[in-house]
């Protein structure tokens, strides 16, 4: 008997698969409707949901199944191979399989008349072909010709590690098989990805977070037919509908923006690796920093580990040096000052960074101690001079800046901790004369500045860049010979397991802004803790000696490398209610015998959006596999009360 239903996936937290029958006048059967999108009522509601399959009974219980009100497609958007990732996926990230179908595939919501994409606009220079170094040469031929899987360029800032991975690509492509390449989602994605685009000869198709709904759609096609065979694009693009995956290139790996942060929290590399077993294609990872679990697989060799320590460019490493800002009695110390007094005279650019925008994020009562929060959140405000606004970082609530203490009247308040607005206050007031920008997420809200600022920087006409994380990545400048970071350790004092390697990461990309090409550069790190480890080796260079120790903390404390973790967190307006649902769900972990059950415990972060939130971790020094099943059943049969909301993260990368 031919299939009669269509069994649809919406995405809702619900574990299962829905029937409905074909909308009037549809010419198709049920099993060519799979892979396709369809709108249907769903309760009180129309929802577009996708066919994952044809059935030809109805549920237990269910008499009659309603037509679907339309479908949205002409061909399916996803075959067999993405809709068992989705099952993987589902089954490994604990979602519904609608919840995972919805962060893979595009979301338009008609495939009629879709606007012509366009591109970044003005042309960047392309990238052009060079000769390789024998390093360059000896990476490419062991990826091109080894039957390992999984490999890792890990080479300094400027060896030329993306000049490897476009020759690698192009292997493929001249093979007949199709390549992903995966970027970080940051501010500067655009236009690494028109930088890249140049030097294919078919245009890439590019999947970023940039790009509308249905411009989504419209690649997602191009993919599809075979038209393009290399995809460009941020984490999403890692599950691109390829035909014949011959690699995966992921850039950056150490970058954070890899794992989602939303239902399902999936990890970019993880999914990679996957995707290159089933397809038997190869991947190609690469950083100047590895995430400490790259670092151990490369240890062990599971990660071939392919080392390009020269610049092929020219540069030479910068000289670095560290100041301690305890003994300086402003942001800017006199060694940091004199330094860039005789770089200006040299004609010579400055990057200054500073992970934190604003003007400064605390501000207290002396008299009787009292410390401005959000209302809704468990974290400082921060003051932006340049709005006039106290503003939260987590929700955006705002507020008037206060010149009074709001629980004791004293006027004896002030503000400590220090932004990039005050840097910028004190630079322009120390250096009057220097052509100073700024680069963070508030100085680029508007359209075109941030493209704007790097060009005319790149031309010269700006002498001092100040910026957050903007200014550390994948920047190239020929002028810049200073590059000071006005405070290293701001996110050494997060409570988090990570904070120590993401502090060491971003100092080393940091400094590597310095003299890409030049032998004289320099790096000055101010700091408030010099004795820090992730402070030391990130200043030294020394990156064995950093993860050796690094390792050696996460040994002791059974964190990842060395075990795996999974957390559950709850969350919602009422606390009580919140922290009693997680001990029920705890006491049934315990109860069924987990053997490393942590909590429940306050998050970190106690309150987001007035949402209070607690934590359980289960950590898996072994069994990882066993622990992950009993701990899924006991989450699937347990129910969450009402306006209480779960997070369920795997092998989560923070623990805030
Ligand atoms: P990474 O990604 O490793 O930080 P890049 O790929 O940005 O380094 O390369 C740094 C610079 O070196 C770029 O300007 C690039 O064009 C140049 N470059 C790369 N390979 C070579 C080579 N073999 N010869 C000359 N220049 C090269
Ligand atoms: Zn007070
Ligand atoms: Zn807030």
């Amino acid at each position: 008997m031919a299939a009669e239903y269509l069994e649809v996936a919406f995405n809702l937290p619900l574990n299962s698969i829905f029937s409905y029958s074909l909308p009037e006048g549809e010419e198709r059967s049920p099993e060519e409707l799979i892979g396709c999108r369809i709108s249907a009522d769903f309760g009180r509601r129309k929802l577009t949901g996708w066919v994952v399959s044809a059935g030809d009974t109805l549920p237990e219980g269910v008499r009659e199944a309603k037509p679907v009100h339309r479908v949205l497609d002409d061909q399916p958007l996803f075959s067999d191979d993405l809709l068992e990732l989705a099952k993987w996926i589902s089954g490994f990230y604990l979602c519904s399989l609608g919840e995972a179908l919805s962060v893979m595939l595009p979301g338009a919501k008609r495939e009629k008349d879709l606007p012509p994409l366009g591109l970044g606009g003005e042309e960047e220079e392309a990238r052009k072909a060079v000769t390789l170094s024998d390093e360059q040469s000896l990476a490419l031929e062991t990826i091109v010709g080894s039957s390992d899987s999984y490999f890792y360029l890990y080479g300094i800032t400027g060896s030329g590690k993306t000049e490897v991975f476009l020759r690698a690509a192009e292997d493929v492509l001249a093979k007949g098989k199709s390549v992903i390449f995966l970027v970080p989602e940051i501010a500067l994605t655009h236009q690494m990805i028109d930088d890249i685009s140049g030097r294919f000869e078919t245009k890439p198709a590019v999947l970023h977070s940039h790009l509308t709904p249905s411009q989504k759609l419209k690649e997602w096609r191009r993919i599809q037919s075979g038209e393009a065979r290399i995809v460009l694009g941020a984490r999403s693009a890692v599950f691109a509908p390829v035909k014949d995956l011959g690699l995966i290139i992921l850039d950056e790996e150490h970058e954070t923006s890899y794992k989602s942060g939303s239902t399902p929290r999936y990890h970019g590399r993880q999914l990679a690796m996957k995707r290159c077993r089933i397809a038997g294609a190869k991947l190609l990872m690469g950083s100047a920093t590895p995430s400490v679990e790259a670092w151990s697989m490369m240890e062990k060799g599971v990660f071939k580990k392919l080392v390009l320590k020269q610049r092929p460019a020219g540069g030479g490493l910068p000289e670095i040096r560290v100041i301690d800002l305890k003994q300086s009695k402003s942001l800017l110390s006199q060694e940091l000052i004199r330094t860039m007094e005789s770089v200006l005279q040299e004609k010579k650019q400055v990057i200054l960074f500073l992970n934190r925008r604003g003007h400064s994020y605390y501000f207290h009562c002396k008299s009787c101690g009292y410390e401005m929060k959000c209302r809704q959140c468990s974290i400082p405000l921060t003051f932006h001079k340049n709005r006039n606004r106290m503003i939260c970082h987590y929700c955006g609530y705002q507020s008037p800046p206060l010149t009074q203490c709001p629980d004791c009247g004293s006027m004896d308040v002030g503000y400590a901790g220090f932004g990039t607005e005050q840097v910028e206050e004190q630079v322009a007031a120390v250096f009057p004369q220097a052509r100073l920008a700024r680069l963070d997420t508030d100085s680029v809200r508007k359209k075109g500045v941030l493209q704007e600022t790097i060009s005319s920087f790149k031309r010269g006409d700006i002498d001092i860049l100040l910026g957050t994380q903007m200014v550390a990545k994948g920047l190239n400048f020929p002028g810049v010979k200073l590059v000071g970071i006005v405070l290293a350790d701001t996110g050494l004092s997060l409570p988090d397991f990570r904070a120590a390697e993401r502090s060491f990461s971003l100092i080393t990309q940091v400094a590597g802004r310095a003299g890409r090409y030049r032998n004289d550069g320099l790096v000055l790190i101010q700091t408030m803790r010099p004795d820090n480890h992730a402070v030391v080796c990130g200043s030294r260079g020394d990156l064995q000696g950093f993860y050796d120790w690094e390792l050696e903390q996460r040994e002791i404390m059974a964190f990842p490398p060395f075990g795996r973790l999974i957390r559950i967190v709850y969350r919602g307006k009422d606390g009580k209610k919140v922290l009693d649902a997680l001990e029920g769900l705890t006491e049934s972990f315990r109860n069924a015998g987990l053997p490393d059950v942590m909590g429940p415990a306050e998050c970190p972060l106690g309150v987001i959006s007035g949402n209070f939130r607690y934590h359980t971790l289960l950590r898996c020094s072994e069994d990882f596999t066993g622990i992950h099943r009993v701990a899924a059943q006991i989450i699937e049969g347990t129910e969450v009360p009402r306006n209480v909301y779960r997070e369920i993260d795997i092998d989560p990368v923070q623990l805030l």
